[in-house]
């Protein structure tokens, strides 16, 4: 890792299988920011915790996470990939956030409400206080950016209010993180019926999976809602339309995003051909991923010792860290 360049943090939760939001929303800036930045991205597997409280899939499925982290273009020799759990500076660091954020703040929280909303019979505190382990997750390594979807600019918010609460009271010991994109604006994947966005935990037969065979990929698509086509020309594609023609301009070439825009806008568009096609140019850019995926799986002993390694690098980081919050609140008897 050289010195002096910026960190960036950010992670994902165990709760299922990467899929092309995650992918087109996170980790291929991820891949890029691992070049540019020293970077910790980690598995939050205690964040998962707050909605899925069954454990005995979170192994499999962290280490899964991994391989389709590393299969989906993250470098564990340029970047610091590591488990949540394997940090027990975090909560440390989580306990005296705690003590500098409001009740009232976090029950305002938009993605507390929803989750509440949801769960009506699991309202735990760790759901209470979930921003407040996410701003150690960032505060531990000092991080300056954050790399993060839509649904995510409210927590960074209050992960800075945070440090700068810490910083105002105690002295300096955080740079104050931001929301970090490469382009203006964040990329979201909505599902293929268009009722919301792809999902590792809901939709599931809505999202396409990085693991998803060939075949269940054409299954997927050619299922995919639309509609007789536009009554007019130039018309405004609805929503679940305009989804389709997102995926399309991922994965498929400029021409035929062309043929197929020029169809729609002069009313002779063909969904079943273009679904056709989306689905083979699909097809072409999940299949090495998942390959490379299925691959590393089969050999557990390597993602073990890669995060072994990724954990004792981001620990060093964290300790640090931690010397200076004690430092700085005093707790420092001998
Ligand atoms: P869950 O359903 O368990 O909440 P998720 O699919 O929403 O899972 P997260 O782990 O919450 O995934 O988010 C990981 C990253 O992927 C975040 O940066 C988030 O903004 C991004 N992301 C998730 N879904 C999409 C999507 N459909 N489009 C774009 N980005 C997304
Ligand atoms: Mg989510």
């Amino acid at each position: 890792m050289e010195k002096n360049k910026e960190i960036v943090l950010s992670g994902i939760r165990p709760t299922g299988f990467l899929h092309l939001g995650n992918y087109y929303g996170a980790l291929k800036n991820w891949a890029r920011m691992q070049y540019d930045y020293t970077c910790y991205f980690f598995i939050a597997d205690w964040h998962s915790l707050t909605t899925h409280a069954d454990t005995r899939e979170l192994k499999e499925i962290t280490r899964r996470l991994v391989a389709e982290l590393i299969a989906g273009g993250l470098d564990p020799d340029l970047c610091t990939i590591y488990a949540q759990s394997d940090i027990p500076e975090i909560p440390e660091l989580y306990m005296y956030l705690n003590m500098l954020a409001y009740k009232g703040e976090l029950e305002k929280t938009v993605t507390f409400k929803e989750k509440a909303r949801k769960q009506p019979e699991n309202i735990n505190a760790g759901l209470l206080t979930y921003p407040v382990l996410q701003a150690a997750d960032i505060l531990i390594h000092r991080a300056h950016y954050v790399p993060v979807g839509k649904d995510q600019e409210q927590h960074i918010e209050m992960t800075r209010n945070f440090a700068e609460r810490f910083n105002h009271r105690y002295g300096e010991v955080f740079p104050v993180p931001r929301a970090f994109s490469y382009t203006e604006d964040l990329v979201k994947i909505l599902s293929l019926d268009g009722s919301g966005k792809m999902s590792k935990s809901e939709q599931q037969m809505n999202t396409i999976y990085l693991i998803d065979d060939d075949d269940l990929i054409r299954k997927k698509i050619m299922k995919a809602k639309t509609d007789q086509g536009p009554a007019s020309p130039d018309s405004k594609k609805p929503e679940y339309i305009q989804g389709l023609f997102t995926l399309l301009g991922l994965v498929s070439s400029p021409d035929i995003v062309e043929k197929f825009e020029y169809d729609f806008n002069h009313c002779q568009i063909r969904y079943g051909d273009m679904k056709k096609q989306l689905a083979e140019d699909m097809i072409r850019f999940v299949r090495p991923i998942r390959e490379k995926a299925a691959a590393l799986q089969n050999d557990l002993k390597q993602i073990d010792d890669l995060m072994a390694k990724g954990a004792a690098k981001a620990r060093i980081s964290a300790a640090a860290t931690l010397t200076a919050v004690r430092k700085a609140l005093g707790f420092k008897y001998h």
